[in-house]
């Protein structure tokens, strides 16, 4: 479990047994979630900050539990892991973020793309790869509109069945990313073996970058091996006019946290994208 929200503070303070029972609880829900529609998504927004362009939107996935309320993704999306369920709620993301996103671009936001997460089990699975062409026909999307959110772990682990699928991607034209940077494995060498578009620098970072001056030199180092590879690169997790300023400094042209917006549900989006100006 992730620090940092309140809910997640609320599970800290439960005892072992309070927490075993909870974790059996939502791993039993989960099954009927999905078809009960209790899951959804929500979107945060991605800015180009000189100018103030909105270039895309990240799905999160959301669970509104009858009972317990709203359950965070950083709980819920482990379990799918372990019981096998996360092939299911994956498709079911890609699924309704490639519908949202067709929806957009059908109102004339073509410059826009939709980033989805995927987890280490379903991009191993044998058949992700039929299973994301399969979700672009089935919802019309042009694969240009779709990035996919890589983890550092997804990257470094099983080269081969790695390096083929993502240059599948590639070909297709889905865009690539990698999440979290800066956080996971030390070693880069995997970097321009893969057909990568984008970096996504932590939120860690950016917090250490306000406090740490080695933080700021990782983000510098980011950037610098971002531009060697020809890569782009967004820092998430910003919320402070403090944090933009730096990253902006530094030469970091994108930016995604709470500073600019929360994740928003699907309906917010384009009133948003309306009335924004930086
Ligand atoms: P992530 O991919 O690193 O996503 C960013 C998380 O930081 C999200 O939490 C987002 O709501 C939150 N966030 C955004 N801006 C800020 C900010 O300025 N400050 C702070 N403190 N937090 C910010 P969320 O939605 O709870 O998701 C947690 C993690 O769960 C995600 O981390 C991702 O790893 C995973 N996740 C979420 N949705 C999906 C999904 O559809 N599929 C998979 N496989 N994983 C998902
Ligand atoms: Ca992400
Ligand atoms: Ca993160």
């Amino acid at each position: 479990i992730k620090s940092g929200s309140k809910n997640n503070y609320a599970v800290y303070s439960l005892g072992i047994s309070e927490q075993r029972h909870r974790h059996l609880q939502i791993e039993k829900d989960l099954y009927q979630a999905l078809e009960r529609q209790e899951i959804s998504l929500v979107y945060q927004p991605q800015i180009q900050a000189a100018g103030g362009l909105i270039v895309g939107w990240e799905a999160l996935v959301r669970w509104q539990h009858p009972e317990m309320g709203w359950i965070s993704p950083g709980e819920f999306i482990a379990v799918a892991e372990e019981t096998g369920l996360i092939l299911q709620l994956g498709q079911y993301v890609l699924r309704h973020a490639c519908r949202q996103m067709a929806i957009w671009r059908d109102l004339g936001y073509r410059d826009w793309h939709v980033a989805v997460n995927l987890s280490v089990k379903e991009f191993r699975e044998a058949s992700f790869l039929a299973s994301v062409s399969a979700i672009l026909q089935e919802t019309d999307l042009e694969p240009h509109y779709l990035e996919l959110e890589l983890t550092e772990r997804i990257a470094m682990e099983n080269e081969e069945d790695t390096l083929q699928k993502l240059r599948y991607l590639k070909e297709q034209g889905v865009k690539l990313s990698i999440d979290d940077f800066g956080t996971g494995y030390s070693s880069l060498s995997y970097l321009p073996l893969y057909p990568i578009d984008k970096l996504k620098i932590a939120r860690e970072l950016v917090v250490m970058a306000e406090h740490k001056e080695e933080g700021m030199e990782i983000i510098a180092a980011i950037l610098s091996l971002a531009h060697a590879l020809n890569l782009s690169v967004i820092a998430e997790g910003v919320e402070t006019r403090e944090q933009l300023r730096f990253l902006l400094a530094q030469g970091c042209r994108q930016i995604q946290g709470y500073y600019f917006s929360k994740p928003l549900p699907p309906e917010q989006c384009v009133p948003f994208a309306q009335s924004f100006k930086v």
